[in-house]
């Protein structure tokens, strides 16, 4: 939940940075009743292979449509992503490599961010209850200099489209998050 912060929402531009639709429903839903001026961003160059980015991407879509908010997608630049995580292959889910992914993803979506005239972010990276929020924070604030962050304190109640099919993964996103889950 989009915690103390209603009046600095309302009074800014706002990036909500999303992984996933099922991850991003009840805040975007949220942010629409507190009448908000803000957009989903999709920078998820972390997931992999192609056509689980390509799944995740279509349902985001799909739910920014249905909900009528604003959406940018960003590059799908995986090289780029493993190059950041070198090195940190068998780390485990909520270790360094996590830190690494996260402040990447926010780094680029602050750049993004300023470019196009946004004032703060958010981020849903943290509600699914095998991340730990205080993580994506520590991450975010290291990534994000002159902008303001707005932390996601919990997750959000269940939203008035939860009754909609969306599709929901089961493993992170990235290979090595994948692995512990096949077989
Ligand atoms: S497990 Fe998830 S958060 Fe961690 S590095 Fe992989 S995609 Fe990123």
């Amino acid at each position: 939940m989009l915690k103390n912060h209603k009046s600095e929402i309302i009074n800014q531009k706002l990036v909500l940075m999303s992984c996933c639709a099922p991850c991003s429903a009840g805040a975007i839903e949220q942010l629409k009743g507190q009448g908000a001026d803000f957009c989903i961003l999709f920078y998820n160059p972390n997931i992999f292979p192609d056509t689980e980015y390509q799944k995740r991407l279509a349902e985001q879509i799909k739910l920014c449509e249905l909900l009528g908010v604003k959406y940018h997608v960003g590059d799908y630049n995986h090289d780029e992503w493993l190059n950041c995580v070198r090195s940190m292959e068998n780390e485990p889910e909520r270790g360094l490599r996590c830190s690494e992914c996260f402040k990447m993803r926010i780094k680029w979506g602050a750049d993004w961010a300023r470019a196009n005239g946004y004032d703060a972010i958010a981020t849903v990276f943290g509600v699914s209850k095998h991340k730990d929020q205080a993580q994506v924070d520590a991450a975010a604030l290291a990534a994000i200099c002159d902008l303001e962050y707005i932390p996601i304190n919990n997750q959000p109640p269940l939203p008035a489209t939860s009754h909609q099919k969306f599709y929901r993964q089961n493993y992170c996103g990235c290979e090595y998050s994948m692995k512990k889950n096949v077989g």
